[in-house]
């Protein structure tokens, strides 16, 4: 990525800012290279050059014949899931754990009647057992939600590129949901009741406490 002139550097810098902006939707056809070429003010091998440094990050996608398409709109999330399985699964959990107290702590701050409601919500529908019954997938629910009431878009893109990586972790029976299912559930609604409450302390400490025995780690 650090290769190439300053002005091959500087065309992928703003390609890539038309994609993260939303510019162009999730598989969309961006314009072609001519047309971005004058756009830019560069040349076209220019612009191939700089559609395949964000092709390499996932984000773009040429077709042959048919154009480039948008892929994902951030380079985070395929990034990091592939970089968190080069990692122990002890410390990607722990990682985890830090995001989820932050997030905790985020959405407990000013929280909207919405957002609570929704997080109300899928914890019913758990405690219903209709979300999902498999072991680890129902958790995950919550959380990713949990995650996205923070506000905070990297927090929600690092914690989806943790999440493919944690799911993968599940699949192969390397990480397991704890023992205590009513606990855990325990815990899910007193993180709603500290967030509808506005109560960022609360809701950090309830996380921090969760996250132990909401995923651990299986002894091998
Ligand atoms: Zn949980």
């Amino acid at each position: 990525m650090a290769l190439g002139s300053p002005r091959a550097r500087e065309t992928v810098r703003r390609l890539q800012a038309d994609v993260t902006s939303g510019r162009w939707p999730v598989n969309s056809r961006i314009p072609t290279e001519a047309q971005l070429a004058a756009e830019l003010g560069v040349g076209r091998s220019t612009i191939r050059e700089a559609i395949r440094s964000l092709a390499h990050l996932g984000l773009l996608e040429p077709a042959p014949g048919r154009g480039t398409f948008v892929r994902s709109l951030s380079p985070v999330r395929d990034v990091l899931s592939g970089f968190a399985a080069e990692h122990t699964w002890g410390d990607i959990l722990a990682v985890r754990r830090a995001l989820e107290v932050q997030a905790a702590e985020l959405a407990a701050v000013r929280p909207d009647s919405e957002a609570v409601a929704a997080l109300r919500a899928v914890h019913q529908a758990d405690l219903d057992g209709t979300a999902g019954v498999e072991r680890g997938r129902a958790p995950g629910q919550f959380h990713a939600l949990l995650v996205e009431l923070s506000g905070n878009r990297l927090l929600v893109e690092l914690y989806a590129g943790l999440s493919a990586a944690i799911r993968d972790g599940l699949d192969r029976g390397a990480i397991e949901p704890g023992e205590d299912a009513a606990g855990r559930q325990d815990d899910h609604a007193a993180l709603v009741a500290a967030i509808a409450a506005g109560n960022p302390q609360a809701a950090a400490a309830v996380a921090a406490m969760h996250a132990a025995r909401d995923l651990r780690v299986v002894e091998s």
